[in-house]
């Protein structure tokens, strides 16, 4: 270390400084002025040194301040009598510099000059520049997005490292990019050899998988001095989710158009048994279908609980002309959409569901295929379809209970007056024909309540209804007016027949015998007939009061009978001042 000691014995030795007049300087103070950066020359005999003005901010690594690996340097170059070069970062009097430091020995005798080039600038520079390239570098391998370059000869000669497409870069590489676009015949020129500024071209390339990828390509040519083009370099993003998801989406907004048209369709026809025409109708329509089917079940009598299908609504022209059982029938445990070629037609038919039961099926047919936004939109009819049918069905059953006699499940005293009647009387009237009405009045039947009890009171009804449901014929209809009143219509009868079917009724009724209250008053029945002619112009309200009076007269002459209320004479002209006339009861 004895040679280091020398070194820093020199560095420390007191300078001159070199600021006189030209004329007057030293071969020292000369040599060191002349180098534009900070430069010392160091007297190893003396250890005095001189110094250019550069060299004040580093004047103090000669003044005590000594580096160790400076003056290990120049220890070195001391003792080889060689040049010595080395970048060091040096304590300056304005902070650490780097500097390429040159000890040249054995200059004017045994002085050392020491030549200092500030590299802080350089070093920096390439730092900077090194740092740069790494974060382009980092950016470009994490993007989902590859870089490119395309050389003059309208290859690929740069690729970012991740590649594209699906391609490792270097199967990119080489190849011309028309051959990766989709229709390039239709770019002239393709972006990645666009002579100008390029952004956001939207084209299809073929992915490394056979698939398809939406491509948004930006690119930018570069130039030689000479203005000849020599590339092409630029970015591709990958859009296909993108586009994939906005197309989605739009199909998805359009489904909820023609859903919204249809529901509403179906929700502002007002009469609930026309709902299901009018859903036909739209959903053909709006489904560009040549024809819609909607069928609703029904539990099927004969074989348990197995669904039966009904066609409820059907609208448009052709269609197959049998849709197979198999095809239409559903069972609750797959409930999926149904597709198949019938007869030339394209028919898809759903299940309509509601709360897990399948309460319909809604059947379209067309001659061109079905896409999948058609599927998903018969899956959405099909669950509204179930809403709707639901909604009949409720309407319905609140129709048939306010028509229904709780007890007997014969129709009530308002549905026989009000719409039974009525409808029978309009086809009587359209047919010219006649028909019969009967009262019936159970006799002694109080006496039943009050001997055995209401509830034999109740059973004694029931065994009436039985009796009237083993009587009457098709078309027939039977009614309960209240307590122990019924009446029956009995279409086609003019006055003989209707008088033999009263007593063959009134036959039938012995059996009611049975359950009489006292052996002397037995239960048994009344019956007052009016028969109505179709032509006679009589009302409904003048018949029911004949009727009405025939009854009266059988329980005020003899029980157990029936009385036929004569028609009205010249009714015609006096049916306004004389609804009842004479009686021939038997
Ligand atoms: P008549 O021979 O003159 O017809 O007299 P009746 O004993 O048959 O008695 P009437 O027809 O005048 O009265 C019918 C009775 O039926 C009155 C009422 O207490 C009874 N009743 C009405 N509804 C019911 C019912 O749902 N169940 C039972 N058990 N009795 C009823
Ligand atoms: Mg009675």
């Amino acid at each position: 270390m004895s040679s280091q000691n020398t070194a820093q014995t020199s560095m420390q030795a007191k300078k001159t400084l070199g600021e006189s007049a030209e004329n007057s300087l030293s071969p020292e103070q000369l040599l060191v002025s002349g180098y534009g950066e900070a430069a010392v020359l160091l007297n190893l005999d003396t250890s005095s040194w001189t110094s250019n003005r550069h060299a004040v901010r580093i004047e103090q690594l000669f003044e005590g301040d000594v580096n160790d690996e400076l003056a290990r340097l120049t220890q070195v170059a001391i003792d080889t009598g060689k040049v010595m070069t080395a970048n060091l970062s040096l304590p300056t009097a304005s902070g650490q510099v780097v500097y390429q430091v040159n000890l040249i020995p054995k200059v004017l005798g045994q002085q050392i000059l020491f030549l200092f080039h500030d590299q802080t600038l350089d070093s920096n520079l390439r730092d900077a520049l090194i740092e740069s390239r790494q974060r382009f570098k980092d950016l470009v391998d994490i993007s989902s997005d590859f870089s490119w370059e395309v050389g003059d000869d309208g290859r690929f000669v740069f690729v970012s490292r991740a590649g594209g497409l699906g391609y490792a870069s270097d199967d990119i590489i080489g190849h011309k990019p028309e051959e990766f676009i989709v229709g390039a015949d239709e770019y002239d020129p393709v972006p990645f050899l666009a002579d100008e500024r390029t952004e956001e071209v939207e084209l299809w390339m073929h992915r490394a998988d056979g698939g398809m990828a939406c491509v948004v390509v930006s690119a930018i040519p570069f130039f030689e001095n000479d203005g000849a083009r020599i590339g092409v370099r630029g970015v591709c993003r990958d859009v296909t989710n993108e586009r994939e998801r906005a197309t989605a989406l739009a199909h998805a907004h359009q489904r909820e158009q023609v859903l919204g048209y249809i529901v509403n369709t179906i929700r502002d026809e007002i009469n609930p048994t026309d709902m299901l025409g009018a859903a036909a109708a739209a959903t053909a329509r709006a489904m560009g279908a040549s024809g819609c089917r909607i069928l609703r079940t029904g539990l099927a009598k004969d074989e348990g609980a197995s669904l039966q299908f009904e066609t409820a609504a059907e609208f448009g022209t052709g269609g197959p002309g049998q849709l197979g059982d198999d095809f239409l029938t559903f069972s609750a445990a797959e409930p999926w959409l149904r597709e198949e070629e019938i007869e030339g037609w394209c028919v898809i038919a759903a299940p309509c569901l509601h709360a897990g039961d399948i309460n319909g099926v809604i059947c379209l047919w067309k001659r061109a295929d079905w896409s999948n936004d058609d599927r998903l939109l018969v899956n959405d009819i099909s669950n509204q379809l179930g809403i709707a049918i639901e909604q009949i069905e409720n309407h319905e059953s609140i129709v048939r209970l306010s028509r229904t006699d709780a007890m007997t499940g014969l129709l009530n005293r308002r549905a026989f007056y009000d719409e039974e009647l009525p409808r029978h009387f309009q086809r009587l009237e359209h047919d010219g024909s006649s028909g019969a009405l009967f009262y019936i009045d159970m006799d002694n039947f109080k006496l039943v309540n009050d001997v055995h009890g209401h509830q034999k009171g109740d059973e004694a009804i029931i065994a009436l209804r039985d009796l009237l449901y083993d009587f009457v014929r098709p078309g027939d209809v039977i009614a309960r007016l209240g307590g122990d009143e019924f009446a029956l219509w009995l279409d086609g009868m003019d006055s003989d027949a209707a008088q033999k079917r009263s007593r063959q009724l009134l036959d039938m009724s012995h059996t009611l015998r049975d359950l009489s209250g006292q052996p002397d008053k037995p239960l048994g029945i009344s019956i007052g007939i009016a028969v109505y002619k179709a032509g006679t112009g009589e009302g409904l309200e003048s018949l029911l009061a004949r009727a009405d009076k025939a009854m009266y007269e059988v329980k005020q002459t003899s029980k157990g009978d029936f009385c036929l209320a004569p028609l009205p004479i010249g009714y015609n002209h006096l049916s306004q001042i004389l609804p009842l006339c004479l009686f021939d009861c038997n």
